[in-house]
């Protein structure tokens, strides 16, 4: 017959969620970590609405919302109450939400404006820059992270549209991954005119740091020569923080921000985590959750599977793995595997 049918295994689009249920194994150190502006406390409710109902009602993992400014009682409160796990604010230390001294504001304020002529999205934008630079640099810094080993970016006005029945904070760990993401898309290049040069000067001062030479073939159509501008779009990750705290990652990000293009262009977050996490992670490190369906303005991932119909309300032929801008998936998964000079631990 051609209607669906329930699945007769636990298998959900290849994930044997039997091994990874609630309550299997002793959860992992992990939460979700929300970097958010107190007026976007309607989207933020939102989004845990669907995380809650889709996800965490099962598996409750707590909370860590991150401000640059301290975070009002009333969201607190109406966040608090959107939960039966835990929850703690934090507010970012100003040396990550700030000027380094090295910076030429001037200069900056300048470039900004030659960027707005562009037409660039966010161009004038100062806190859109302190955003992504603390993204890229110091999430995993932050106090209120110190005793976990993976975090679950989560933004307000995001949806998601499966059951996720399983623990990917688990199925991470047990399989050695480090970096997980929903969708993959081109950069805009006016945003990160300098970013590749930098990534590369940077290579080849630790060029011992390279773990995954093939993650180039990814990056680049022309042999290294410029960047495609492939990247894992961050506002969705499961990772882990030790990678972004390895001394390989921090001495990356260090170079990147010393070079200024955090505020001299407007380099974004996601890019700075791909360009890291294909060069220094092994492709087995890095995995698509396929079947975690997620829409933030304007993309969506949407499993393609029969069986998923009967736990996701997400239309497939959306899903932005059909769209050109959005096929650096494809490329990803099509990179040949094992070109590790060590071996993941699982
Ligand atoms: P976009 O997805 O690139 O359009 O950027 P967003 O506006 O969604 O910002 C990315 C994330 O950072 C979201 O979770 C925002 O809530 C958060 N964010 C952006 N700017 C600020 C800011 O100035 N302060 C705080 N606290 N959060 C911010
Ligand atoms: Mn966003």
């Amino acid at each position: 017959s051609s209607g669906v049918r329930a699945p007769d295994s636990n298998l959900r689009d290849g994930v044997d969620i039997a091994l990874y249920a609630p309550g299997v194994a002793k959860p992992v150190r992990a939460a979700f970590v929300v970097l958010v502006r107190n007026s976007e406390l309607p989207g933020m409710k939102q989004a845990m609405r669907q995380i809650e109902d889709r996800f965490n009602g099962k598996f409750n993992y707590p909370y860590v919302f991150l401000n640059d400014v301290p975070f009002t009682d009333e969201f607190v409160t109406e966040t608090t109450a959107m939960t039966r796990a835990n929850v703690s604010f934090g507010v970012i230390p100003s040396e990550h939400w700030s000027y380094p001294d090295f910076i030429n504001q001037t200069y900056a304020q300048e470039c900004r404006q030659n960027l707005e002529k562009q037409g660039v999205f966010y161009a004038l934008s100062e806190s859109y820059r302190h955003m992504c630079r603390f993204n890229s640099g110091f999430f995993f810094r932050h106090p209120l992270l110190d005793e976990l080993d993976w975090y679950w970016r989560l933004e307000p006005d995001v949806e998601y549209s499966c059951d996720i029945d399983y623990d990917p904070f688990l199925y991470m760990s047990r399989r050695g991954i480090k970096y997980g993401y929903t969708i993959a898309l081109h950069e805009y290049p006016e945003t990160i005119p300098n970013l590749w040069a930098t990534a590369k000067d940077f290579i080849s001062l630790q060029p011992e740091f390279i773990r995954h030479a093939n993650g180039m073939q990814w990056l680049s159509d022309d042999g290294g020569a410029t960047y495609n501008g492939c990247h894992f779009w961050s506002n969705f990750e499961i990772g882990s923080l030790n990678f972004f705290r390895s001394k390989e990652y921090l001495a990356y990000f260090d170079y990147l921000d010393r070079a200024g293009g955090f505020f001299y262009e407007r380099w974004g977050d996601a890019p700075v985590h791909a360009i890291a996490a294909a060069l220094l992670l092994s492709k087995e490190e890095v995995h698509w959750f396929e079947d975690i369906g997620y829409y933030h303005n304007p993309w969506t991932n949407c499993p393609q599977s029969h069986e998923s119909r009967l736990r996701c309300h997400c239309d497939p032929a959306k899903s932005a793995i059909h769209h050109y801008w959005a096929s650096c998936t494809k490329s990803w998964l099509e990179l040949p595997s094992a070109n590790m000079s060590e071996t993941a631990n699982p």
